[in-house]
């Protein structure tokens, strides 16, 4: 089995579970963004910092030159205090309380992604007794699926994100009418971990469609953000450890029609930080079932819940042993039958102490880290 190159004689002392990140690797991907996004001037990066706000790798991001793009006014603070300029920080969210709005208003953030009439009237009145002007754009629900997991598709009318197309110009003119917002562009963002470009090229035809809809009737587009989503191989880390931002960005280039100049947003998140993390835990026990025999690891759901929540895959490792495959399901320590890693999957053979590495977690692992059982949140180990 093709193993990742991990320095495990580190690992001896370091309390498990821990989450490793490769910040080699980040500093690659960073670079190939940078040379992609250097080819379009137009285009601009925002990481969305939701997929993993650990500090150590936010300040990497943002000195990268990226903007950041945010869903909390926890993740605003954690997006300045890393060093992003306040301008290149976005505000979107479908429920942003009063405080957070205040706060963001407060440290002069880039823009509010506006998800429906009624959160543009709060930010308008906040805005006015605070006497600012609150940059908005209104994300729009493009009824778009994605070849994506139910759970992590957005863009559908039933989902509860954006403003439906179809009220879209009204809310435009009413936001033209209020003092205290400014009026900025369109937002959109279909979902996540996305490997079909078809579904990026859907979403710009229906952009299109949009614009053009808008420009007939005289009304302003602004900028366009087309939100983040572009997947990752969790099935090869060691083949194919960067996403494919080429044909990303080009499939952009090729299908979304804008004027020349008009600044075009992206906020990918998973495909910049998902490869770079791994959890590294140890095997606890092997033990024999009725029908299968289990790993039992220290690290669970409350490290790393994508497996328990979305069924996801992610490559399981034995880093400590090299002895012929035998089949397991690995499992965690918690009360919950859906803590699982994976199932019925080959691994070189397990013993007590053995490391495990749980691959491409750097995004949506640690950040989603709970204390339920109340297990510790897992430390990090960062690797040059
Ligand atoms: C989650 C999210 C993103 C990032 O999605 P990824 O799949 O991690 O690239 C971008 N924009 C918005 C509005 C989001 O909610």
């Amino acid at each position: 089995m093709l193993k990742g190159n991990f320095p495990i004689e580190n690992f001896k002392d370091l309390r498990t579970p821990f989450y490793y990140y490769d910040l080699g690797l980040l500093s690659r991907t960073l670079d190939e963004v940078r040379r992609q996004l250097s080819q379009h001037p137009d285009y601009h990066m925002h990481y969305a910092v939701k997929a993993n706000f650990n500090p150590r790798l936010l300040e990497m991001i943002a000195a990268s030159g990226m903007g950041a793009d945010c869903v909390s006014g926890g993740e605003v603070e954690a997006a300045v205090k890393a060093g992003f300029a306040p301008s290149d920080i976005f505000f979107a969210g479908v429920g942003k309380s009063d405080e957070e709005i205040r706060y963001a208003l407060g440290v002069g953030i880039g823009r509010f992604n506006v998800e429906s009439l009624a959160e543009l009237n709060v930010i308008d009145e906040i805005a006015a007794s605070m006497g600012k002007v609150a940059p908005v754009s209104l994300r729009v629900n493009p009824d778009i699926g994605a070849h994506t997991h139910a759970n992590i598709t957005t863009g559908l009318a039933e989902n509860k994100f954006g403003i439906n197309h179809d009220v879209l110009e009204d809310i435009i003119r009413h936001c033209l009418t209020l003092n205290h917002v400014a009026y900025k562009g369109l937002h959109f963002h279909i979902g996540s971990q996305i490997l079909d470009m078809s579904d990026f090229a859907a979403l710009c035809n229906r952009i299109n469609e949009i614009t053009a809809r808008l420009e007939r009737h005289s009304l302003p587009v602004g900028d366009i953000n087309v939100g983040g989503g572009l997947g990752i191989d969790y099935h090869h880390p060691n083949h194919l450890d960067m996403a494919d931002f080429a044909s990303y960005f080009a499939t952009f280039r090729k299908h979304l029609m804008v004027k020349n100049g008009t600044p075009v947003h992206f906020e990918l998140g998973r495909s910049i930080v998902a490869p770079c993390g791994s959890l590294i835990c140890r095997v606890l026990y092997v033990k024999e079932g009725s029908y299968r025999q289990f790993a039992i690891i220290d690290g669970s759901m409350t490290e790393l819940i994508r497996p328990a929540l979305y069924k996801a895959y992610h490559r399981v490792e034995n880093l400590s042993s090299h002895e012929p495959e035998e089949v397991y399901d690995v499992v965690g320590p918690v009360c919950e039958s859906s803590d699982v890693f994976a199932k019925s999957y080959s691994m070189d053979k397990c013993h007590r102490g053995d490391f495990i590495a749980i691959r491409s977690a750097g995004a949506y692992g640690e950040a989603m880290a709970s204390q339920y059982n109340l297990h510790a949140l897992p430390s990090s180990y960062y690797h040059k």
